[in-house]
């Protein structure tokens, strides 16, 4: 263990890059939508940000990616503040077992997603929060950029609408919940909303930040709070148990922390009370997490003794 009680995050994280960059087999970038297609698999950044808004980072760390499904963490947050525990009501929270993307459980499950960081969950929140604010994209995105102190964050215009005409799944599990009550907005509405949040663009810096909120405990970057104590706990479980899909038991073998991923390659964790990590690279595994990224959080446990556990 090398720094635990070290004032800075900077030498573990050179270390890990340096780690990272001499390990060959990284994984493939998402090709299923095609403008993720294109990214360099060698890519690699990671920050860690601080409660007081302190961040660190190495290699890549500033360039922005797709944050896809990362983002299914702020819309959780943003519909449990507004709602509580009703939103329980129409999403689960246990682990599923299945591919992301995946129909099975609904049936069986009479419409009714496992959990919100699966598509189907993730669907049915969005829906929930564009029913009370009228634009949950947009909610979404200003909470973005104060959080991570970046007023440029934006919707990637081409991925979201490369997402769209390769979105067949997604309106299929859309159209499915509808046929069950279990969504309140024109399914059309929703996909575009869906589409668009998971195409903001940002990168590891402006993630760390924005995830401070689960390091705190529910308060935001000015102090003001969003969830209370044991909601952001709520949330952290829900990323323990299900934020890597059907590699959410893996992770937490791994890394031992919260975590969450994208088909972008990125994977936001937190280590509640201490700092928030955002970690990027392209190149996937089968199960659509980032093959880097998972091993550079795997050495940032190992190496500072920073888990759960
Ligand atoms: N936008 C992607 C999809 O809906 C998000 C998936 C992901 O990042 N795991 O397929």
């Amino acid at each position: 263990m090398i720094m635990t009680s070290s004032k800075t995050f900077q030498p573990v994280l050179e270390r890990i890059a340096e780690e990272i960059g001499r390990t060959p087999g990284r994984g493939r970038p998402a090709d299923y939508i095609p403008a993720l297609a294109a990214r360099d698999p060698r890519a690699f950044g990671m920050a860690v940000a601080e409660p007081d808004g302190t961040v660190y980072g190495v290699g890549d760390w500033r360039e922005p990616f797709s944050t896809q499904s990362i983002t299914k963490v702020f819309t959780l947050a943003l519909d449990l503040a507004r709602e509580g525990d009703e939103l329980w009501e129409h999403v689960g929270r246990e682990p599923s077992g299945n591919p992301f993307n995946s129909l099975v459980q609904l049936e069986y499950e009479s419409g009714i997603p496992r959990n919100p960081f699966i598509n189907a969950g993730a669907l049915v929140v969005t829906d929930r929060l564009q029913t009370r604010t009228g634009d949950a994209a947009a909610e979404l995105l200003g909470f973005l950029r104060t959080e991570s102190r970046n007023p440029d964050l934006d919707f990637d215009r081409e991925v979201a609408a490369s997402e769209d005409a390769h979105g067949d799944r997604n309106a299929a599990l859309a159209h499915f919940m509808a046929s069950y009550g279990n969504i309140d907005n024109p399914v059309p509405v929703l996909l575009d909303q869906y589409f668009r949040q998971c195409s903001v663009t940002a990168s590891c810096a402006d993630l760390a930040l924005a995830t401070g909120f689960l390091a705190r405990h529910g308060v935001r970057a000015d102090g003001s709070r969003l969830l209370s104590s044991s909601q952001a706990k709520q949330i952290n479980a829900v990323m323990m148990t299900c934020g890597t899909y059907d590699a959410a038991g893996e992770f937490a073998y791994r890394v031992g922390l919260p975590g969450k991923s994208g088909v972008g390659g990125g994977i936001i964790a937190v280590v509640p009370g201490r700092c928030t990590l955002c970690v990027w690279s392209p190149g996937l595994d089968e199960r659509g997490n980032s093959v880097a990224g998972v091993a550079a959080l795997d050495r940032f446990t190992t190496l500072t003794g920073l888990s759960v556990f």
